[in-house]
């Protein structure tokens, strides 16, 4: 084999409770999960199959680290969201063996350039540089399955410094998280090490430096960071 002409990039890796870290290969995001979500972006929530965008394993941010506000945006929003890790791959999972791939889950935020997001859109463009910029993934401890069970129920909130800012329940999630391993496992393999934010409920909104955002899914776990 011959050496690598550069120092390879470090494995991303996320804390669980088990002690032991969680590698990360993607980072796969649902669209427009919640239907009081979609109507506050002006969209029809019974008309849409699931969509997805991506962002790099290298933008989550651990250990409730604080995030810099991002470059090239005067409108940064959160979105809070259940995340899924997991623990096999496969292409055309089906539903019913869905939760089988599963290794946990966890807390995260997919942190959004609003404004950039909202140009892409008006113009047809890509959404990468409104989703998958440095950092914009902040992420709490994940949490096995095998401790937390498979939750299709609890509440899903954020807290923007001590006051509730998005409160929903996993049963509002548009494509419960079966359906949305079957259905993306029909466009990709899904490989171990994979992440779904399985995106958000209503109430998104801008912060600004010095905002403290503390999450939580009931049940499996929290996610913290200070904007700064
Ligand atoms: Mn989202």
């Amino acid at each position: 084999m011959s050496e690598f002409v550069l120092p390879p990039p470090p494995t991303v890796a996320i804390p669980t409770t088990e002690g032991g870290r969680f590698p990360v290969r993607r980072v796969f995001c649902v669209g427009r999960n919640y239907a009081a979500h979609a109507r506050e972006m002006g969209s029809d929530p019974d008309r849409e199959p699931p969509f997805f965008f991506l962002k790099p394993a290298d933008a989550l941010l651990t250990g409730g680290a604080d995030m810099p506000y991002p470059p090239a945006s005067q409108d940064l929003h959160h979105e809070m969201e259940l995340v899924v890790a997991l623990a096999e791959g496969g292409a055309d999972i089906a539903e019913a063996d869905a939760l089988a791939h599963v290794w946990g889950y966890g807390a995260g935020l997919d942190m959004t350039r609003r404004d950039l997001q909202g140009q892409a859109k008006k113009e047809g463009k890509p959404w990468d540089m409104g989703k998958g910029f440095d950092h914009s993934a902040p992420i709490g401890v994940l949490a096995p399955a095998a401790r937390v069970g498979h939750p299709a129920t609890g509440r899903i909130v954020l807290h923007v410094n001590g006051a509730v800012r998005q409160q929903s329940d996993l049963t509002h999630l548009i494509w419960s998280v079966p359906e949305t391993i079957a259905y993306l496992s029909r466009l990709v393999r899904l490989a171990p090490g994979d992440l779904i934010f399985t995106g958000t409920p209503e109430g998104v909104a801008a912060v600004v430096r010095g905002d403290l955002l503390e999450g939580e899914v009931a049940g499996v776990g929290t996610v913290r960071t200070r904007i700064v």
